[in-house]
């Protein structure tokens, strides 16, 4: 069993501390909120008094964090994880950042002797609470290895992307993926109905034809078909418009830097960005079906 530092525990670093606890590691858990340090020392893990603390006698250092800024401002100011942990930690930062920030963190903590792995998750707080994430991991192959145990205990699916950023690559292009198949779905459950069709008889039929994906089988955003999407209960969280924003600029940023076309990633983005300016912004992303059929 391991040292694990782990920082940040919020909606999804608290299940996923409270998981490494259960697993029988050492965890010691650090937030800037107390309550949340609180909630994780009931799970089973022990207090830090600040990121500093966290991190002493850590193997493992696990950063679950807003934003790059976040994780950049954690791994390298004073007093942060790099000023306090040992050469031989292992850093892994599980936030959803850009590509091109995990890869300057991984370098800049390279050049201070740290190795350093992204690897960000899919799924959300229900995965996280229920450890079935799964992880998508950017660094090297050693370091995966050395890491795998640790993210198995936290989910089901271990994804090694390649070198350092791949695994926010991998989960940029997932999540514009799905923010553009949610848009989709809507348009052809709203299509179907203003034609004649309800939203079973059509999930039923494209269920089982060429139109079936994701975000129709599993998250379905017309009322009815998929018990247990958030359209059943008033869209309520899930996945919030926010998150998908959040994520849906990360892609365009990433596409732009790296020079590749995405007219539906760009137009998901301006469809999420008008429902944040209507208040949609804490509903869950599939609220975009009520957009299309009310617009
Ligand atoms: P959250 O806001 O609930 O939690 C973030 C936590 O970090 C908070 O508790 C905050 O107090 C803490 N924090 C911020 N700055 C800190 C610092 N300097 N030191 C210590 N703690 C600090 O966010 P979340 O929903 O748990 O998401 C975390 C990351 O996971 C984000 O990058 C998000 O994009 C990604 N993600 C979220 C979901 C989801 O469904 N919520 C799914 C996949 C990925």
């Amino acid at each position: 069993m391991s040292n694990i530092a782990f920082i940040g525990l919020g909606n999804m670093g608290s299940g996923m501390c409270a998981n490494l606890a259960d697993a029988g590691h050492q965890v010691r858990a650090f937030d800037l909120n107390p309550q949340a340090v609180a909630n994780a020392v009931a799970a089973g893990a022990m207090a830090a008094t600040d990121a500093a603390d966290c991190v002493a006698d850590a193997a493992f250092i696990i950063t679950m964090l807003p934003a790059g800024k976040h994780v950049h401002s954690v791994y390298f100011d004073d007093g942060g994880v790099l000023a306090s942990a040992s050469k031989d930690a292992l850093l892994i930062d599980c936030s959803t950042i850009a590509v091109d920030e995990a890869r300057s963190a991984a370098s800049k903590a390279g050049e201070q002797g740290f190795s350093a792995l992204d690897a960000p998750v899919s799924g959300g707080v229900a995965a996280a609470n229920a450890g079935t994430l799964t992880f998508m991991v950017g660094g090297e192959t050693a370091d995966f290895e050395r890491a795998k145990p640790i993210l198995e205990a936290m989910g089901k699916n271990v994804f090694h992307a390649g070198p350092s950023g791949n695994g926010q690559a991998a989960k940029t292009a997932n999540n514009m993926l799905l923010g553009i198949s949610m848009i989709a779905t809507s348009e052809a459950f709203n299509l179907a109905e203003k034609l004649g069709l309800d939203a079973q008889t059509f999930f039923d039929i494209s269920s089982k034809a060429s139109g079936q994906c994701w975000s129709m089988t599993s998250y379905c955003p017309a009322p009815g078909p998929v018990a247990a999407s958030p359209a059943n209960n008033d869209y309520e969280p899930g996945f919030t418009v926010a998150m998908m924003l959040k994520d849906l600029r990360l892609a365009q940023d990433a596409a732009d830097g790296a020079s590749a076309s995405i007219a539906f990633g760009k137009q998901a983005e301006q469809l999420y960005a008008q429902l944040d300016q209507e208040g949609l912004t804490g509903k869950d992303f599939s609220v975009v079906m009520r957009h299309i059929k009310n617009g």
